[in-house]
């Protein structure tokens, strides 16, 4: 059987827009890595110093994840992340001139249009995939997220808000490119209006606006904004679920079930699978 091999982009390609939190003009460049490199942040502005994507540069993650390596930051990474890790590129380096991934329409779609757009291309070395061996449970005041052993990437979601546009939603789904690209990548960031005005106080939600998020007031969304599919939050929350998985490094096989999770929740469960690899790797001589 032919082993799959690692991928990369096609070539280089960039996008212009502002961050999501900072409200910061970004320039993002996606180009062609080599093998066993993984994503790598480079930012032009400092000197193209690098940030691993990688769950052990996790820093914050309310209401987005940041990435920080000795200092320097990378923010709201999870929608790209999300998009690459679900198109199964192994491989590239992402330059940017700020320090926030740029939120575009608020969600994984235009990120997917330019991988397509540069292409896909294998690599020399086979991927190496992360089989999870044993389950692993995470709960914390009524939210919870598990792993379980799966020979396919699978997510299975649940959330539950107070909303009359949203309550619960569920969402199961076998992780593919194309399956990704047409159910989960269009589905966009949302917040609550009353919220706003306190993320703002705290230097967040400046770039946010009714052509990047989805706003909802107590009855439903602002200013005749439409959902693109009834469900648009649970999947929403699948895009950035897959983008705090990308944090391992590897392609997954595993089965993550989420009941009204979020960054924390998610980045923990990163971190845990990790932990069960190296514990495996000092079980076995
Ligand atoms: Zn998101």
């Amino acid at each position: 059987m032919k082993l799959p091999r690692q991928t990369t982009v096609g070539r280089s390609i960039s996008v212009a827009g502002i961050g999501l939190h900072t409200g910061c003009r970004v320039n993002l460049a996606l180009s062609p890595a080599p093998s066993d490199t993984g994503i790598v942040f480079r930012r032009t502005d400092l000197d193209h110093f690098p940030i691993e994507a990688q769950e052990k540069h996790v820093a914050r993650v309310s209401y987005a994840t940041t990435l920080m390596k000795r200092g320097v930051m990378i923010s709201t990474v999870e929608h790209l992340l999300g998009t690459l890790y679900a198109l199964q590129l192994d491989n590239a380096y992402v330059d940017l001139d700020s320090l926030e991934v740029p939120i575009l329409d608020g969600s994984g779609a235009p990120f997917v249009d330019m991988v397509r757009a540069a292409g896909i291309e294998e690599q020399q070395e086979p991927k190496r995939f992360l089989t999870l061996r044993d389950p692993i449970v995470i709960r914390s005041s009524g939210r919870s997220i598990r792993a379980v052993p799966s020979l396919q990437f699978k997510i299975t979601y649940h959330i539950d808000f107070p909303h009359p546009l949203i309550r619960r939603q569920s969402l199961a789904l076998e992780v593919t490119p194309e399956r990704f690209a047409g159910q989960i990548a269009p589905a966009r960031t949302f917040g609550f209006y009353h919220e706003v005005e306190g993320m703002r106080r705290n230097g967040l939600a400046r770039g946010g606006s009714l052509e990047n998020a989805l706003v909802l007031d107590e009855k439903g969304l602002l200013n005749g904004q439409r959902l693109r599919f009834a469900d648009e939050f649970v999947r929403h929350k699948i895009l950035d679920l897959l983008g705090d998985l990308a944090l391992i490094g590897r392609p997954l096989r595993a089965h993550i079930l989420a009941e009204k999770a979020g960054h924390s929740l998610h980045t923990h469960l990163a971190s845990r699978i990790l932990a069960s690899v190296d514990s495996r790797r000092r079980d076995e001589p």
